[in-house]
């Protein structure tokens, strides 16, 4: 109980001590603030300097390149298309969002210190409701993914209702971003044969998980640890698909879950480097 606690602790620590680099960042790109007083600006004012570098002209900047190097197979595991390529492959995936900035920014800030890319797998009532938080997952370079419009069981619903769930969220990601998404999963997990062709019509690449993290259980709310142990028991080479939610006790395991996974030998794939041209077999 007391190395739980301390673990727990440390956890609170390093929380915090991101938190505050999070801030720090955020409050340097802030424009400055229009309630400071003038006077500052009055009595200690900017000295007048002439630019001595020359600036890079933004034409010269290439579009990154992403070899479409591993594929998915039928039981959603992300695998390489060469078999003798490296399969301690994990792909990141949270969902259910976008919910709140300062979760979306932690997350990012954790994906961004381990050169991690994740499909943020949202629902359009959402987006909705934070168009610009949509806004700020795709121009962080993370990878929007449809979840359909407001997270029911589609398998219950009639075809017309699904052909709306999941086509509103493609409508709005596109008007939002100029995008459209090519990853789907289906709320619950469960989906019927409309559904899937639906998806792949729409040139999507229907997925479930292979590794959840229970994070959406009552049991694992606020266990942070527990999360970590729950991902980390279930990690195996060649079979890595892992669903988390953009919850906070999610955020808290974050960093020391991507550490633990790295530090097993695994790396996190880009979403963009899976063929959606191969067929799951
Ligand atoms: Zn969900």
């Amino acid at each position: 109980m007391s190395s739980k606690l301390q673990l727990w602790s440390v956890l609170i620590l390093l929380l915090g001590g991101l938190t505050s680099c999070a801030s720090g960042n955020i409050a340097s790109q802030s424009p400055i603030h229009s309630d400071q007083p003038e006077s500052t600006a009055i009595t200690s004012p900017e000295p007048v300097t002439t630019p001595t570098t020359i600036p890079t002209p933004t034409a010269t900047v290439t579009p990154e390149v992403i070899q479409k190097t591993y594929q998915m197979n039928k039981n959603y595991f992300i695998v390489p298309k060469v078999d003798s390529d490296n399969k301690k492959v994990v792909l990141l995936t949270f969902d259910d969002g976008p919910k709140e900035k300062p979760m979306i920014d932690e997350i990012i800030n954790i994906l961004d210190k381990h050169n991690a890319k994740a499909i943020f797998f949202v629902n359009g009532y959402r987006i909705k409701q934070n168009p610009d938080l949509l806004k700020l997952i795709f121009d962080r370079g993370q990878i929007i993914g449809n979840h359909s419009w407001d997270h029911i069981n589609l398998k219950k619903e009639n075809n017309e209702t699904i052909t709306k769930q999941i086509m509103d969220v493609q409508d709005i990601v596109k008007e939002l971003t100029g995008i459209t998404p090519e990853f789907f999963r289906p709320p619950f997990g469960t989906a019927n044969d409309y559904i899937k062709e639906l998806v792949k019509n729409e040139h999507m690449l229907y997925m479930t998980w292979s590794n959840g993290s229970l994070d959406w259980e009552s049991s694992y709310k606020n266990k942070p640890l527990e999360i970590i142990k729950s991902v980390m028991e279930q990690l195996e080479s060649g079979k890595n698909n892992i669903l988390m939610h953009e919850l906070p006790w999610t955020v808290i395991a974050l960093d020391s879950l991507l550490q633990q996974i790295e530090e097993k030998g695994y790396f996190f794939v880009d979403p963009r480097a899976i063929d959606l041209e191969v067929k799951p077999d």
